[in-house]
């Protein structure tokens, strides 16, 4: 009996690695036909600080709908694509499409694209991104770039040196995800960092636990020595605004102040209104 449930656990998890497997080839046919068609499409969300009440960038998100496996998450398809090997050209798709819309935005609306860590492994990353800036001229102190410690983390050199170049040229570098990787601290004085994105996930516990509101607190507190701007990102509610306020970070993106969208807006949004009122009323 238990030889027979033994067989029974290998072959389901045959099966599943199987189906697994195929899904994954699937998806990575699916890419390869679909890369370059309006298939792919890049949405935009705002980020502000609370401080001026004024919309400080768009962080580029990309989307892909496909027709055989409906819309699929960048969570998703980004690893695929690093998988097969079109990382770069999808990568550079999206950084073209983005920075040409990003030459219509009015100054000093920032634009923050995200790089993938398997993008570091090679050393052309900045001639890609040079290129990209000088075809679309968007100046490069309009772009932000966004890396994850993981980024870091695999591929030391390479990515230092890629770093430093784009810094050179006016580039601007975002830690994303801060917080949620392995050694956050020695980045922040290895690699030339201009920005923490602090993660959802700090922002989401903000309100419940007294720990984390510390350790957001502590983040803050070492930006600001550190002469680094602080975002924290996921932000959904009144309540974490209040908490984030109080502990001085005033810069935030999530969907209480707009989800990413297809198309860019100028507009200030009603809550980031009120919040400025609140502020004249308080002064
Ligand atoms: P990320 O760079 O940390 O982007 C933030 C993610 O949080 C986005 O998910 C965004 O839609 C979502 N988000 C923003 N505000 C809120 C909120 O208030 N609540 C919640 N629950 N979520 C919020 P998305 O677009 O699905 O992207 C997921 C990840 O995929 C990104 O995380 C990034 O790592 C990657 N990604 C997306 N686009 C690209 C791209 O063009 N290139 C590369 N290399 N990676 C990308
Ligand atoms: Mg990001
Ligand atoms: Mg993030
Ligand atoms: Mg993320």
């Amino acid at each position: 009996r238990a030889k027979s449930e033994g067989r029974n656990t290998i072959r389901f998890f045959t099966a599943d690695m199987d189906r697994e497997f195929r899904r994954r080839r699937q998806t990575e046919d699916e890419l390869r036909r679909d890369l370059g068609t309006d298939r792919f499409k890049v949405y935009y969300q705002p980020q502000f600080d609370l401080r001026t009440g004024s919309l400080t960038g768009y962080e580029a998100l990309a989307r892909w709908t496909s027709p055989a496996l409906g819309p699929v998450s960048p969570e998703v398809f980004i690893p695929a694509a690093e998988a097969c090997g079109l990382i770069a050209p999808l990568s550079e798709w999206i950084l073209t499409k983005a920075c040409r819309a990003a030459t219509e935005w009015p100054e000093p609306v920032k634009l923050a694209v995200n790089l993938s860590a398997a993008q570091f492994r090679t050393g052309d990353v900045a001639d890609m991104i040079e290129r990209v800036l000088r075809w679309t001229t968007l100046p490069p102190d309009r772009l932000e770039i966004e890396i994850t410690e993981t980024a870091l983390l695999r591929n030391t050199e390479t990515a230092r040196s890629a770093l430093n170049r784009l810094r050179g040229i006016g580039v601007s570098i975002a830690l994303d995800d801060f917080g949620t990787g392995y050694s956050s601290l020695s980045y922040l004085s290895r690699f030339p960092i201009d920005k923490i994105k602090i993660d959802r996930s700090f922002v989401q516990r903000l309100t419940a636990d007294r720990n984390t509101s510390a350790i957001v607190q502590a983040i803050v507190g070492l930006g600001k020595a550190l002469d680094l701007e602080i975002i924290a990102e996921g932000v959904e509610t009144h309540d974490q605004v209040a908490q984030l306020r109080a502990i001085g970070c005033h810069r935030v993106q999530g969907y209480l102040f707009g989800r990413p969208r297809e198309t860019v807006g100028f507009p200030i949004p009603e809550v980031v209104r009120r919040l400025q009122d609140l502020d004249r009323a308080s002064a």
